[in-house]
């Protein structure tokens, strides 16, 4: 995509801060995590969107200004933005509780521009309140890979036995949460990354192997972090009957067909 190359980032650097329209606020980006999504954007795997991007979905920053209609935040109050940045309000899922898969849903760092830049604009009704007791780059990782990591670990229901494919951003914070709530952890690397087995194995699995590789003992869930469709039926293999394969990614390449 086009947002870099010759003389773009000074242009958008000499740019002043835009101010919020009516429900937005205009943050000073404090910090702004990496996530796998950004890099299928950089790479052009996701749709052109028609514009070009700034990048960055895990934006924590301090409000600068609000528009008309904004109450919820004040001036200088920390707060996140995430990948999700609207919704229409308006269709089935929306109505539903479900506006994440809203049929009209823009994104932050797609649709609209992200947190790689000095100041970003966010609608408020998708801003999160932060806690105080992260550090700015403490929580802007929680904005998409805590986020969809943890609803990924809801859907894996009360699984004991918890497999985890991919061991990057957001499996390490499941796997966090997961043990402490006490469930056994089964992590798969990609084949030959001996150090995501090894990060997994400091942070509490009780098994590290590459991801082509049967655990130990069968799984009663496990969660695909990876954007490789060849692991859904290596996940299936993987689970004891009754199990529960949860894919956790934005994107995925395709998944082979299998028995
Ligand atoms: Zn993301
Ligand atoms: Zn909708």
């Amino acid at each position: 995509m086009q947002f870099t190359g010759p003389g773009r980032p000074l242009e958008l650097a000499a740019r002043s801060p835009a101010s919020p329209g009516p429900g937005q606020v205009l943050l000073r980006v404090a910090a702004c995590g990496v996530c796998r999504t950004d890099l299928h954007v950089v790479d052009g795997e996701l749709p052109w969107p028609g514009h070009p991007v700034v990048p960055g979905h895990e934006i924590v920053g301090r409000v600068v200004e609000t528009g008309p209609g904004v109450e919820q935040f004040r001036s200088g109050e920390r707060i996140g933005v995430p990948w999700l940045g609207w919704t229409c309000g308006r269709c089935d899922y929306c109505a539903t509780g479900r506006e994440n898969l809203c049929d009209h849903a823009k994104f932050t760092g797609y649709d609209f521009d992200g947190g790689y830049a000095d100041y970003a604009l966010a609608d408020s009704r998708y801003c999160f309140a932060l806690p105080v007791e992260y550090s700015d780059a403490e929580a802007a990782p929680l904005l998409c890979a805590g986020l969809i990591g943890y609803r990924a670990l809801i859907m894996a229901g009360e699984a004991r036995r918890l497999g985890i494919y991919g061991f990057g951003a957001a499996a390490h914070i499941v796997a966090q949460v997961a043990r402490f709530q006490g469930r056994q952890l089964f992590a798969f690397a990609r084949p030959g990354d001996i150090e995501a087995r090894k990060f997994a194995l400091a942070l509490g699995a009780s098994w590290a192997g590459d991801s082509t590789a049967m655990p130990p003992e069968p799984l009663d869930a496990a969660i695909l972090f990876a954007p490789v469709g060849a692991l859904v039926p290596a996940a299936l293999r993987a689970v004891a009957k009754g199990g529960t394969v949860v894919c956790a990614g934005i994107h995925m390449s395709d998944i082979p067909s299998f028995p």
